[in-house]
């Protein structure tokens, strides 16, 4: 089974298409404005999506109903983190290394993507937290304000798509344990290898 999180965003849209197309998806989505999406209501959620073009709203649903989380990440075999918003994806972080389920996080910004997998089943993978901080507290840069290249939330959609498959078919050599930087206006990708934090206040003591 897997659980899609998906908040009001092409990123998530892209990466969800990708997923369903490569026949991976034999579970429910999910979305954090409160609405479960079965199999069934897919193609609706993609029509809506299509629908409303590039006029969807991007960024406006606020992600508070942590108990969403509880339910459903204890059910998923893998969650894709398609948000745009730090407070989610703390959120979505602290819940995969409770229960040691593999998240893949993808992220765009103008014409700046990234895309990493925390897979807190990996003694050395560090987690979204080690990356990211939640006390260092960067300045929230928004893609529904700053915009983002359109081209760019279908790549990484496609790149979390790929990392899912190779998650849960078990293939390849995981991204875990480095972020994957795309340059859209440069069209250079960067590996950077992120250790694990020891000090790390989520998964340091999780372990
Ligand atoms: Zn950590």
């Amino acid at each position: 089974m897997v659980a899609r999180f998906v908040e009001d965003e092409p990123l998530g849209t892209a990466g969800a298409i990708r997923f369903a197309a490569a026949g991976r998806v034999d579970g429910p989505f999910l979305a954090l404005n409160g609405d479960v999406l079965g199999d069934a209501d897919f193609g609706a959620l993609v029509r809506a999506h299509a629908a409303a073009g590039a006029t969807a709203s991007i960024g406006l649903t606020p992600v508070d109903d942590a108990a969403l989380l509880d339910e459903w990440v204890p059910r998923a075999t893998l969650v894709l983190d398609c948000s745009d918003n730090f407070a989610t994806r703390h959120a979505v972080n602290r819940a995969c290394v409770a229960l040691k389920k593999p998240l893949v996080s993808g992220a765009g910004i103008r014409f700046d993507g990234q895309v990493a997998v925390f897979d807190a089943r990996l003694a050395d993978s560090p987690c979204y937290e080690c990356l990211f901080p939640e006390q260092a507290e960067p300045e929230e840069v928004r893609c529904a304000v700053m915009g983002v290249f359109a081209p760019l939330t279908g790549i990484i959609g496609c790149m979390q798509a790929a990392e899912a498959i190779k998650c849960l078919t078990g293939i390849g050599l995981s991204l875990a344990g480095r972020l994957l930087l795309f340059d859209a206006l440069r069209t250079e990708w960067r590996s950077i290898r992120v250790p694990r934090d020891p000090q790390c206040s989520v998964c340091a003591a999780a372990a």
